[in-house]
């Protein structure tokens, strides 16, 4: 952790460089008060010091991080290629300080608001960029919003809501599909749909970003149905490629809020002529956890229609074990950041290991994500794992460039 001023020094010097300059944020932790006079002096500042040492393990090597003050903390983020990837630094930083920053063993949940400046060409030296970091955040703060972002002049809102809206009506979401790969047939067996968002004012956003707007938005159905119908027409059309294909469209459990859920994905296998065994819906085992019973029952239903049900993000939640006692899983997709430890550390590879001769004993399909070399997917082959997906394979892409990937056409009638 810098002193203040040794990262202004760094800063100055940053956003002198030509290029792609980065980013400087202000975090402001909500609860520190609170805790200290529920928990005293002492607990506070290991809490202090373990939110320091999780803010480390969060950030690139390269990223720098001050203290500011008791709750408040200022990063710089350097040699960012778009403001995305300010926004996915924001994302991951407020999930681990949800989920991860723990005291004593316990975990103590953090509300933070966070301001942040991308640095622009515009003259301003490296105490105007804190400065404006630092405005936003405390509009954030005073405003109730986890992240506000500086911009032009003036203090703004992250993308307005308004703009998803349009987005989800108007076209400019667009369905990439990542190939699925079977690791003993070695061949692809299927494609995962990821939604992807061009917007012509905040350029390329990521699904991080907008999925969790569209559910906090009230936006969620109408963005889940364009999803699913995106992703059932261009399972249609890969089907007339290869017949077997199975598309995996992630749905968020919020959907589950709605009554006729299970209709409308059933209305919709039917309006594209699609089978039921040809989709997998995937849902985060931590989301689902919100409304067990509820979002359990839906997909028991779906389940029993045909369809199969996929544990995204294995093993990052909590209960990953209760998770597989009360729900209809065909398949579980072990999280990237086991299978990227999978080479380096003798601890993950026994994790997966596990993982994998446990949802074999309960009849479950195996994924691995995020396969990034040669030898880790040689690992997994090695394990028994059944399905692969990562950039070694391919990494996502348009739907119609991963269409023109498969066989030609069959012969009519055949
Ligand atoms: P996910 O469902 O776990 O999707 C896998 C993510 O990992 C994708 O990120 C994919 O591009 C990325 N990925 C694939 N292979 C590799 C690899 O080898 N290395 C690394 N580092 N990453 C890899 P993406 O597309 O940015 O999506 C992020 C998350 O956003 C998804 O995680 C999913 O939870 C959510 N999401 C994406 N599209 C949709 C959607 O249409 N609906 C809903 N509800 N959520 C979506
Ligand atoms: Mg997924
Ligand atoms: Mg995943």
């Amino acid at each position: 952790m810098l002193t203040r001023a040794a990262l202004l020094d760094r800063l100055a010097t940053a956003a002198q460089e030509p290029g792609p300059r980065g980013a400087v944020l202000v975090l402001r932790v909500l609860q520190q008060r609170d805790f200290r006079i529920d928990f005293g002096y002492d607990l506070a500042e290991r809490a202090g010091l373990a939110l320091e040492r999780l803010l480390a393990s969060v950030l690139r090597p390269h990223d720098l991080a001050a203290r500011l003050g008791d709750d408040s903390f200022a990063l710089f983020l350097p040699r960012l290629a778009n403001a995305n990837h300010a926004l996915l630094a924001v994302n991951r930083l407020v999930r681990a300080l949800r989920d991860e920053l723990r005291v004593d063993g316990s975990i103590l949940s953090s509300e933070v608001a966070l301001g942040l400046c991308e640095i622009v060409d515009d003259g301003a030296g490296a105490a105007e960029l804190l400065r404006r970091a630092d405005l936003a955040s405390a509009q954030a703060q005073r405003s109730g919003q986890t992240l506000v972002r500086w911009a032009s002049g003036r203090v703004s809102g992250t993308i307005p809501l308004q703009d998803l809206r349009e987005a989800v009506g108007g076209g400019e979401l667009a369905v990439w599909l990542q190939p699925i790969w079977d690791l003993r047939r070695q061949r692809v067996v299927g494609a995962e749909s990821l939604a992807r968002w061009a917007s012509p004012r905040h350029g390329w956003v990521s699904p991080e970003v907008f999925v969790p707007m569209a559910e906090q938005g009230g936006l969620i159905g109408d963005f889940t149905r364009w999803s699913l119908n995106a992703s059932l027409r261009l399972c249609a059309e890969a089907r007339l490629h290869q017949p077997d294909l199975q598309v995996a469209v992630n749905i968020s459990p919020r959907i589950f809020a709605e009554d006729d859920v299970v209709e409308q994905v059933l209305a919709a296998l039917r309006l594209w002529s699609v089978p039921p065994a040809a989709v997998v819906l995937e849902v985060t085992e931590s989301a689902v956890m919100e409304d067990p019973h509820r979002s359990g029952r839906m997909l028991q239903r779906l389940h029993e229609a045909g369809l199969g049900v996929a544990i995204d993000d294995f093993g990052t939640g909590y209960s990953s074990f209760a998770y597989l006692r009360q729900f209809p899983a065909t398949e579980l997709k072990i999280d990237q950041g086991f299978v990227r430890a999978l080479r380096s550390e003798a601890r993950s590879l026994q994790l997966v290991r596990s993982m994998i001769d446990l949802a074999h004993h309960l009849g479950i399909t195996v994924v691995a994500e995020g396969v990034e070399d040669a030898e880790t997917l040689q690992i997994l082959a090695g394990l028994g794992c059944d399905l692969a997906q990562g950039f070694h394979i391919r990494p996502p892409q348009p739907a119609e460039d991963f269409i023109a990937t498969l066989t030609a056409p069959l012969p009519a009638g055949a």
